[in-house]
């Protein structure tokens, strides 16, 4: 059986930002993939809107090239290729001047779902929300995307925040978090709240502890002088690592509905013990394995900035005393891999002959990158005559394997979440509400670093990290799973 697409209702989306390097790359070729699966109708209208001087026949020429770059060749029949354009059109503007606005919003249809789509930095949010409702490009039904970062610290998130809310009401607005459109984040829930047997153990009484990696093996070579601003705390912790750690410690929302997920996830933000400095490790990569170190690539002799960070988090509340939760994240590492492991307690004694301490918890892995999946490390007997030896083995559901034809074309994250905008279902974005209480919370782990003043610790490149980290998990008696592919 394939996996069936429902299509969204025709709609109008205007991106801003539309010769930028995410609408490039991500976004138009996503909606391409969209159309060819016949969920988006071929009379949906896409604007890209951008300082760049093109007229229509212009940017249909700038996106068949980004098409011919991100979308296979098996994958792009000249007749979708031709049909895909066609819904293309343009609006040279640079959002600062009054120039623009009338053009687009007469290009507006009405009876189409509207979509405005934020691809540029935070500091064009508000004028553009601005001049969406002053040109009246916008009306009351329509949706705004916004891209992350949101914010750099809790007081520009809330600046961000306000300015959005004077132009559109919350259920209008969709704070993209792409981690959350992956399909084994969607899973996650899928195995918590759709099978009994998983809940009754997801608890500090059964879990051990639980660890979330996402690490990457490139540098940030190119965007070095970008990246020097954010580090990783900003950059990963406060938006998707978060969002994994929250969709994981939740407590089961009353339905699988937008408000009822993000009030759960926000209970456990606020469930979040501050973190002391001991309980945190950053770390900035050396030159090795033919490329630079971080100091070179952030054009900045003095930064402090951290590529890497790992952090021991403890969640207030009955459910997870006791069980912490370890995050770590970081760029040019072994590989790139990111995962939530969920590691329940040893059993508490062996009936075998073998050492008990040969006999290890299970550990459920939901695996976001690469190959999507869900692997579950169980002990079995080791087969054949060697009387009752035990083995770990894992019981594996790679989606590429298992599910086979189903996942064959899944769609990517932003394709998903366009498509969640077009049907109006907030679930998978962020509220408001939520992004302000992750910065609350990240903001004085930063600013003890600043107090600090001390510099991350090296690491060496395609490694694990630094040495400290691993240390962060050994003196607890644990260790982190492997950085494998
Ligand atoms: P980019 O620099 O490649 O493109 C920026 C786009 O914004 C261009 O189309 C440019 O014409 C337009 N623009 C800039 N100033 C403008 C103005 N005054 N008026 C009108 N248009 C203007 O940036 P990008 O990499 O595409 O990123 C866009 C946003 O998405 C950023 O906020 C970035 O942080 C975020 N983001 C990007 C990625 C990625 O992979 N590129 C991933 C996550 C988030």
């Amino acid at each position: 059986m394939v996996s069936k697409t429902i299509p969204v209702d025709d709609f109008d989306l205007v991106i801003f930002g539309g010769t930028g390097d995410l609408a490039s790359r991500k976004i138009l070729p996503g909606l391409f993939r969209r159309m060819v699966a016949g969920q988006m109708p071929r009379t949906a209208k896409i604007i890209g809107a951008a300082r760049s001087p093109y007229d229509r026949k212009g940017y249909q020429e700038h996106v068949r090239k980004s098409l011919e770059e991100f979308v296979p060749k098996e994958k792009r029949a000249a007749k979708d290729v031709k049909d895909f354009l066609n819904c293309l059109d343009y609006v040279e503007l640079d959002v600062f001047t009054p120039d623009g606005w009338k053009q687009m919003a007469k290009m507006m249809r009405k009876g189409a779902v509207r979509a405005f789509y934020f691809s540029v930095g935070p500091s064009l949010f508000g004028t553009i929300a601005n001049s969406l409702v002053k040109y009246k490009v916008a009306d009351e039904h329509s949706r705004v995307v916004v891209e992350k970062p949101f914010g750099h610290d809790l007081d520009s998130a809330k600046v961000l925040n306000a300015e959005l809310a004077e132009c559109f009401t919350e259920d209008q607005i969709y704070r993209i978090d792409h981690y959350l459109g992956k399909e084994t984040v969607q899973n996650l829930m899928a195995i918590r709240f759709g099978n009994a047997l998983f809940e009754p153990l997801w608890n500090n009484h059964h879990v051990d502890h639980v660890q979330i990696t996402a690490a990457e093996s490139l540098s940030v070579a190119g965007r070095g002088s970008y990246y020097d601003q954010s580090g990783a705390m900003r950059d990963m912790v406060q938006n998707h690592l978060m969002q994994l750690l929250c969709l994981t410690a939740m407590e089961p929302p009353s339905m699988f509905e937008a408000n009822a997920v993000r009030d759960e996830k926000l209970k456990v933000i606020k469930a979040l013990q501050p973190v002391s400095q001991k309980d945190v490790v950053r770390g900035q990569y050396s030159a090795g394995d033919g490329e630079d170190d971080y100091i070179t690539h952030s054009e900045n002799p003095s930064s402090k900035t951290e590529s890497y960070v790992a952090m021991k988090v403890d969640v207030a509340n009955w459910r997870w005393a006791g069980t912490p939760f370890y995050l770590r994240t970081g760029k040019r590492l072994r590989h790139r891999m990111s995962e939530i492991a969920i590691v329940f307690k040893d059993p508490p004694h062996s009936i075998f002959e073998q050492d008990f301490k040969e006999m290890r918890g299970n550990v459920l892995v939901i695996r976001l990158q690469p190959d999507e999946g869900i692997k579950m490390r169980v002990t079995i007997k080791d087969p054949g005559p060697g009387g009752m030896r035990l083995r770990e083995v894992p019981l594996d559901m790679s989606f590429a394997e298992t599910l086979g034809e189903d996942v064959k074309d899944l769609p990517d994250a932003y394709e998903r979440l366009i498509m969640d905008v077009i049907r109006g279902n907030q679930t998978l974005f962020m509220r408001g509400d939520e992004a302000e209480a992750a910065w609350a919370w990240v903001d004085p782990i930063v600013k003890g670093w600043e107090e600090l003043n001390t510099k991350p610790l090296p690491y060496d490149a395609r490694s694990s990290g630094p040495d400290d980290a691993m240390m962060l998990m050994h003196r607890d008696g644990r260790r982190w799973r492997d950085i494998s592919k």
